[in-house]
């Protein structure tokens, strides 16, 4: 099926703006020298980088989705009630970091069902968003799907559809949609479509390290020309330039890590202002696409997720809004 023009939405399109709630020494690429073992023995940074985000983002009049892991939650429960009581949605980013693809199902859902379960304790509300450390759900853990629904979530938003070292799902719908047979939302990454590649434009390393202006038209393109909502992520410890510098790690972590640090506030806040922000339920659960009701093909439902199970939504592989008919093609 092909992608049909389409005309602009009459207002600014509204993007969801996430964060990844995990200190500089739990990512993926500091995993094989800081073991989880010492991460109790090293100061942590998160709650006072996530306050500085919580002021930014109160200054701006944005509301964000919060991915927390449930590690940092337990040890950090003020910092997580100041975020739902700004009006921000907890969500869910598993407990240590652990990698889901390195898990079997039976690990994984008590590792996503002890998050929850914490996160709802702590928070006091429901928490029905998920997103894979690193990105870790793709072609070879696809199960996935089935036991985040299972264990009571309503979407995950753990797909890049890319081609990167360390994950990506490069044939994955650009958009989100319903990995078959189930009810759950996939809402990938966003990228830019352009000469039959996806190109990055979520955030993250790339972020810092491109010039701001190539982010911000790759968002107005996904956004102008395309109609639909983009998802933005960043974590509490790329604000923080003071950062105690992790000696072993190896010139592509560094260079992914510590790139630009003392400017992204600056970019952020230009973001904030460039772009209309909110929460990844309120973008892409509770409200209707701006744009691409009816088009973009035969399978294209009715562009709003709400009310689930309407009928229209059993016939496999569903994407929601347009301009997926060039993935893959
Ligand atoms: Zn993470």
């Amino acid at each position: 099926m092909s992608a049909r023009a389409l005309t602009a939405p009459p207002g600014p399109v509204r993007n969801a703006m996430t964060v990844d709630v995990e200190d500089y020494f739990q990512v993926q690429a500091f995993a094989h020298c800081v073991p989880r073992a010492d991460w109790d023995t090293i100061a942590p940074r998160v709650e006072a980088n996530v306050d500085r985000i919580l002021e930014q983002f109160a200054e701006a009049g944005v509301r964000a989705t919060f991915f927390t892991l449930g590690w940092i939650a337990a040890r950090h429960p003020g910092m997580v009630r100041r975020i739902v009581a700004a009006g921000h949605e907890l969500a869910s980013h598993g407990w240590d970091h652990t990698r889901a693809d390195t898990q079997d199902p039976a690990t994984f859902r008590a590792d996503i069902g002890r998050t929850r379960r914490t996160l709802e304790d702590i928070g006091g509300v429901p928490v029905r968003g998920y997103r894979a450390a690193t990105f870790s759900i793709g072609a070879r853990n696809l199960w996935a799907f089935p036991v985040l629904e299972a264990e009571g979530y309503r979407y995950s938003s753990s797909i890049n559809p890319i081609r990167h070292d360390l994950y990506g799902m490069p044939d994955a719908p650009r958009g989100p949609f319903r990995p078959e047979g189930g009810t759950l939302w996939e809402i990938p990454m966003t990228t830019v479509r352009l000469a039959g590649h996806n190109l990055p434009c979520a955030g993250g390393g790339y972020f810092r390290l491109l010039p701001y202006r190539l982010f911000r038209a790759g968002l107005q393109r996904v956004n102008r020309t395309e109609g639909r909502p983009g998802v933005f992520y960043f974590h509490p410890w790329e604000i923080d330039p003071a950062q105690p510098r992790v000696a072993d790690a190896g010139w592509k972590s560094r260079l992914r890590h510590y790139t630009n640090l003392d400017r992204m506030s600056g970019r952020l806040d230009r973001l904030l202002h460039d772009f209309a922000w909110g929460r990844m339920d309120q973008v892409f659960l509770n409200t209707p696409f701006p744009c691409g009701r009816g088009t973009g093909g035969g399978d294209g439902p009715s562009g709003v997720m709400e009310p689930a199970g309407d009928g229209r939504h059993k016939a496999g592989h569903d994407e929601l809004g347009a301009g997926h008919g060039d993935v893959g093609g």
